[in-house]
């Protein structure tokens, strides 16, 4: 049977890598005998989900029976008025990775070539592969810091579409304005730009990160920006992601490869409510800050080196293969991040959790890295 799935399946997909998604909390209490559960590989918001949309999740409970509005027109509306657009070029998706397989399924022919950072968000390479594209991997430098000049390098040949996060998962560095708006001139006009704002909450504040969407309104180019409710809104269980594009063209390409109800009801009315309690994700993004400071602290104490972040986790270089160690916390109940692309196999991704989850991890680390 295996021999048979082979033959009939498509190249692209037999030789597709997998997304290391991680173990559930489940799993691990099974496995290992363990009752608490720090819960620090995923990049999710200890404080949960806005009181508000807890609210409105619930109420649409009882309109279960009836299928959503394929358009979410309403939560469209409720985020233009938010980032100052119209919402014709507001595009909905289930998690905003399903905006990044809907942009490769759009705009991707086999051999064509996308330029993405290294260490990569496995999506931002794994939806091109599926597709056939070729993927160039434009490395950080050694402070883990956005490397134009690479950049430069990589750009200097023609791309069909130039995908990055900023800040950066799983390095957490940001890209400055100055650097921004250098990056975005040597990007061919000719591409589709796609920059992945998933941690756009926790650096809103910071008087460095570029205003994207101003930048990029003065290019005459095709470009998208994506957000997620899954970090600092605290919303990851229900997958809700959106786009904010050039133009309206955009969406309705968009539209005709996504699946038609992609954003169920309760999602639909729970990320609407979730915009609009701002005080929540204040207090969420202030809780970060704080929490990753301290776990930053631990870190260098214990003499390891760790990237700059503007986000929810930390890049941790741990000194020895991350993978093991991080096998070997399970036992101790954390669950974080390994990394596992070449050259980054020493590097752990831990998000910032609660101040209980935190706490377990640094003591956890302490037992079992020597
Ligand atoms: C978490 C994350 C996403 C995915 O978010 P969803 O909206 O949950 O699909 C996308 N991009 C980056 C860089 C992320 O870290």
């Amino acid at each position: 049977m295996k021999e048979t799935i082979e033959r009939l399946a498509r190249r692209e997909a037999r030789q597709l890598g997998r997304y290391n998604s991680g173990l559930s909390d489940d799993a691990v209490r099974q496995r290992f005998a363990v009752k608490d559960i720090a819960r620090l590989a995923s990049n999710e918001n200890p404080l949960g989900m806005s009181p508000l949309a807890d609210a409105a999740l619930w109420a649409e409970v009882t309109r279960t029976a009836c299928y959503p509005d394929p358009a979410s027109l309403q939560l469209r509306a409720v985020i233009a008025a938010r980032t100052g657009m119209t919402p014709e070029p507001v595009v909905m998706g289930n998690g905003s990775e399903n905006l990044l397989e809907m942009l490769c399924l759009a705009f991707l022919n086999p051999g064509d070539r996308v330029v993405t950072l290294l260490p990569s968000f496995g999506l931002h390479h794994l939806y091109p592969n599926m597709l056939g594209a070729e993927v160039t991997l434009v490395p950080v430098n050694v402070q883990m810091e956005y490397d134009l000049d690479a950049w430069a390098q990589a750009l200097a040949q023609p791309a069909k579409m130039v995908v990055f996060s900023n800040p950066s998962n799983p390095v957490g560095c940001m890209l400055g304005r100055e650097g921004f708006e250098r990056l975005i001139a040597m990007t061919p006009p000719d591409c589709v730009l796609v920059i992945d704002e998933a941690y756009y909450e926790y650096c809103a504040a910071h008087p460095d990160y570029p205003y994207s969407l101003c930048v990029l309104r003065q290019q005459a180019r095709p470009w998208i920006v994506l957000r997620t409710f899954s970090k600092a809104y605290g919303l990851a269980g229900l997958r809700v992601g959106y786009g904010l594009a050039c133009h309206a063209e955009m969406v309705e390409l968009l539209d005709r490869v996504r699946t038609p109800f992609n954003i169920n009801r309760m999602a639909q009315a729970a990320a609407q409510a979730a915009l609009l309690d701002v005080a929540h994700v204040a207090r969420s993004v202030t809780h970060v800050t704080q929490q990753r400071a301290w776990l930053r602290d631990q870190l260098l104490a214990m003499g390891w080196g760790v990237a700059p972040s503007q986000t929810n986790f930390l890049f941790v270089n741990v000194a020895q293969d991350s993978a093991a160690l991080a096998e070997r916390l399970l036992h101790f109940g954390v669950i974080v991040k390994p990394w596992l692309e070449a050259g980054y196999t020493q590097w752990l991704r831990i998000s910032v959790g609660s101040e209980a989850a935190n706490q377990q991890c640094i003591a956890a680390l302490r037992q079992c890295a020597q």
